[in-house]
C-alpha cells in the first residue's frame, strides 16, 4: 500500500505554488559547458528543477552511455550557479549511493528500470534512510502493476516523498509519437493513490521535438501536476535523443503558452476528465444495448419469415459473408480481427437461438 504521501509543495523543490511545475535539462550531462550552459538558459526561464541523465540507458551498447559519476559535481556546479534543484536518474544501487555522496536533490527511476522489480528493490534498499524524492518512470509496457509494485516498494523503506512520471508506452500500434500516451492509464493511476503527484514527460512521449508543445498542452489541460522537457542548447548534436529535445528559446515560448493554474483545481480538472471520459463510455455501452436489442428483434422477425418458407435457420454462406464484411469494417475502424470475430459470432449465436 502506498499510503501517507508527502504532498509536492512541502518536499522542497518547487515553490511557486503554481502548476504544472516545470522539470528541464538536457537528455544527458555531456560536459561540465553543456550543463552549466543548459541549466543558465531554463533557469533564466523560471525552471526551478534541472535534469540531466549522469547514466544513460541506451538501447546499443556503442551508444554514448553518460559520464558517470564524473558528471556529478556539474550538476552541483549549476545549482550552486543558478539556484535551481538538481536531479539525475538512478538505475542501481550503486548510482544511488553515488547521488547522495554527491547530495543531488532528487532522482527519477527510468522506464527500462520501473520493469525490473529486483533493481527497483535493490535502488530502494539504498534510498532506505534518506527522504530524497523520487519519481518513477512508467514501465516500457502498460503493466500498471509494475508501476504501482515499484511505488510501493519505495514506500515500504519509509520514503514519502514519491510521484511518478508518465512518459508513454511502447506500442505496435503505428502512430507517429516514439511512446503511445494511453492518458487513461496515469489518470486512474492518479486515482487509485490519494495525493500521487503525476508528471508527464512529453519529450519521451513524441520522440521528435515538433510534438513536444501538443502533448505538454494535453498534460496541462488534463491537470498533470509538473512536467519534464528535455532542453538542449543544440538539439541536433545532442549525444542522446537529439530529436526530441527543444531549444531554450522553444522551451521559453512553450512554457509562456501554458495556461498555469492555481494548486487548488488541479485534482478536480482530471477527475473532471476521468467523469467525462466515464460519461461517454456509458452513452456508447447504452447505445451498443440498444443496437443489439434491435438486431434481436430483426433477427427474430427474419426466424418467422424462414418458418413461414420452410427455410433453414442457418445459412452457412450468408453467416461467412457478414463475418468477412464485418471483420474488414472492423479492420478499416482500426479494431482487431479475432476481436470482431468473436463478437459476431457471439452475436449469430444469439441470433440464431431467437429464431428456433
Ligand atoms: C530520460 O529521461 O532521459 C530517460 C532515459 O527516460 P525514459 O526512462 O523515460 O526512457
Ligand atoms: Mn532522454
Amino acid at each position: 500500500m502506498v499510503s501517507t504521501l508527502l504532498p509536492l509543495e512541502t518536499w522542497g523543490l518547487f515553490s511557486s505554488g503554481k502548476r504544472p511545475v516545470v522539470i528541464s535539462g538536457p537528455c544527458s550531462a555531456e560536459s561540465r559547458e553543456g550543463v552549466l550552459g543548459a541549466a543558465r538558459a531554463v533557469s533564466a526561464l523560471g525552471v526551478e528543477v534541472f535534469r540531466a541523465g549522469a547514466w544513460k540507458p541506451r538501447t546499443s551498447p556503442h551508444s554514448f552511455a553518460g559520464f558517470g559519476e564524473e558528471a556529478l559535481p556539474w550538476l552541483v556546479e549549476a545549482r550552486a550557479e543558478t539556484g535551481m534543484k538538481v536531479m539525475t536518474e538512478v538505475a542501481s544501487p550503486l548510482h544511488v549511493e553515488a547521488v547522495l555522496k554527491a547530495g543531488l536533490d532528487a532522482v527519477w527511476i527510468g522506464a527500462r528500470t520501473t520493469t525490473n522489480p529486483f533493481l527497483v528493490q535493490e535502488i530502494a534498499e539504498a534510498l532506505r534512510g534518506s527522504d530524497l524524492p523520487v519519481l518513477v518512470k512508467n514501465p516500457m509496457s502498460q503493466e500498471v502493476a509494475l508501476w504501482i509494485g515499484a511505488l510501493e516498494r519505495l514506500a515500504d523503506v519509509g520514503l514519502k516523498k514519491l510521484g511518478v512520471i508518465h512518459r508513454g508506452f511502447t506500442s505496435c500500434e503505428p502512430s507517429r509519437y516514439r511512446n503511445l500516451p494511453y492518458w487513461q492509464i496515469p489518470i486512474s493511476l492518479k486515482q487509485q493513490i490519494a495525493g500521487l503527484p503525476v508528471f508527464c514527460d512529453p519529450s519521451h512521449i513524441a520522440g521528435d521535438r515538433s510534438y513536444v508543445s501538443e502533448i505538454a498542452h494535453q498534460a496541462s489541460d488534463i491537470g498533470f501536476d509538473g512536467l519534464m522537457i528535455e532542453c538542449h542548447q543544440n538539439p541536433s548534436a545532442a549525444l542522446s535523443d537529439a530529436s526530441q529535445q527543444i531549444t531554450p528559446a522553444e522551451l521559453g515560448r512553450l512554457l509562456r503558452s501554458l495556461e498555469h493554474r492555481s494548486v487548488s483545481v488541479e485534482d478536480g480538472q482530471m477527475q473532471a476528465l476521468l467523469d467525462d471520459y466515464r460519461a461517454r463510455i456509458d452513452r456508447l455501452d447504452a447505445d451498443l444495448l440498444q443496437t443489439l436489442a434491435h438486431r434481436m428483434e430483426i433477427s427474430e422477425q427474419i426466424g418467422l419469415l424462414k418458418k413461414e418458407h420452410q427455410l433453414s435457420v442457418v445459412q452457412p454462406q450468408r453467416w461467412e459473408k457478414l463475418e468477412e464484411r464485418a471483420v474488414k469494417n472492423g479492420a478499416d475502424l482500426g479494431l482487431d480481427a479475432d476481436f470482431v470475430r468473436r463478437l459476431f459470432r457471439l452475436i449469430h449465436q444469439a441470433s440464431i437461438e431467437r429464431q428456433f
